[in-house]
């Protein structure tokens, strides 16, 4: 059977590898995979049907990628918000650590596209080490999230490492991992790679998938295994212009995520990521979604729909509404169905 790595070796990477691909236009790209890089691996090559289909949209640059309004380089003030390289300590209790800058694919609506797949974006020895004494000097963390770039594209003993220094920290509680590679490369899940994780529980991953033709029997395979090694699974979908964006496919992926056994957690609103404007949809078409939702699918399917506030000011949920009325005596409300409905308030209380 051929590894990962060798597959990963087959993606494409130029102009020219595309070309012999796909049906597709190159000019004016040139600039475009210079600023922000491409690789497509074979595996998610393979399930694109037709151009501009979902599949394409996520892997293959395009010219709009160059046309900004109002988008900026890094909109949640990662940057700022770094005590030490590579690890952004927004909330008080938990920090991101970006533990490589390399992934399985480029998706073209990456949040932190400045800089992944690049060498403006370093991990070293010495960049990792500067994370493991920050979180011993900082007690108050208590829950890591490693991404990167994708951490399982490390290789089994590198991240086998990483993820001996977190837990010789004391005060670390739960390990998280950010990883696309079970929808992107299904095949790195291999039974090593399980074997090594179920150590170091809790031990959670949210993947992320954002189209249900992503679940296929590679992808099922890969996530059967990861659940079957204890590990609970998230999924953080974002939410993308002419890729998911009605309640149809939300509905159809939510749905396929449960059965393989994925528990979807956010649905992103897109970040105001420089390159990535030609994917944003009006926070109303995320609401008019998520009131497809509730009450029409299981509740275990329903994801939180969430705002990174620009400038590092934290997740926020959006929710829709559906209290119309608090008079004191009687909250008025609709259900999921449109009805107005009626809870009397309690009237004494102390
Ligand atoms: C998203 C994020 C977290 C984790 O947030 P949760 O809501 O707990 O999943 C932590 N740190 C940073 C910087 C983040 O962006
Ligand atoms: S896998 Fe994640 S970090 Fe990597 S390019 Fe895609 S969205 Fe960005």
């Amino acid at each position: 059977m051929e590894t990962w790595q060798n597959i990963l070796q087959k993606s494409v990477t130029t102009l020219d590898g595309l070309q012999e691909q796909l049906d597709c236009d190159i000019t004016a790209l040139g600039d475009v995979i210079a600023n922000f890089p491409m690789r497509i691996n074979p595996y998610f090559l393979n399930l694109i049907r037709s151009p501009n289909d979902p599949i394409w949209k996520q892997a293959v640059p395009d010219p709009a990628e160059m046309v900004d309004r109002v988008c900026i380089e890094d909109p949640l003030g990662e940057e700022d918000l770094s005590p030490v390289p590579n690890l952004v300590h927004k909330y008080p209790n938990r920090v991101l650590f970006l533990v490589t800058n390399k992934c399985a694919m480029y998706c073209r609506f990456c949040t932190r596209k400045r800089k992944v797949g690049t060498t403006r974006m370093h991990v070293t020895p010495a960049t990792l080490q500067a994370g493991y004494d920050y979180l011993k000097d900082h007690p108050q963390v208590t829950d890591v999230l490693i991404s990167g770039g994708d951490p399982l594209l490390l290789e089994d003993d590198q991240l086998e490492d990483i993820l001996q220094n977190l837990k010789a920290v004391p005060s670390i509680e739960i390990i998280r991992i950010g990883s696309r590679v079970p929808s992107v490369l299904p095949m790195r899940v291999t039974d090593n790679l399980v074997s090594i994780l179920k150590k170091y529980h809790p031990l959670y991953i949210n993947t992320h998938f954002n189209h249900p033709r992503e679940i296929t029997p590679e992808s099922s395979a890969a996530c059967t295994k990861l659940a079957d090694g204890g590990i609970p699974l998230g999924c953080q979908t974002v939410l993308l212009k002419g890729i998911n964006d009605n309640p149809k496919t939300i509905k159809e992926l939510m749905l396929g995520l449960l059965r393989i056994r994925v528990k979807p957690y956010y649905l992103f609103q897109a970040d105001l990521t420089r390159g990535i404007d030609h994917f944003r949809t009006p926070t109303a078409t995320g609401l008019d979604i998520m009131k497809h939702l509730y009450g029409h699918i299981s509740g275990l399917a329903i994801p939180t729909f969430a705002l990174d506030g620009p400038g590092g000011k934290g997740k926020i949920p959006l929710t829709p509404q559906f209290v119309l009325e608090n008079n004191g005596k009687n909250l008025i409300f609709e259900n999921y169905l449109g009805e107005v409905c009626n809870y009397p308030e309690v009237e004494y209380y102390d």
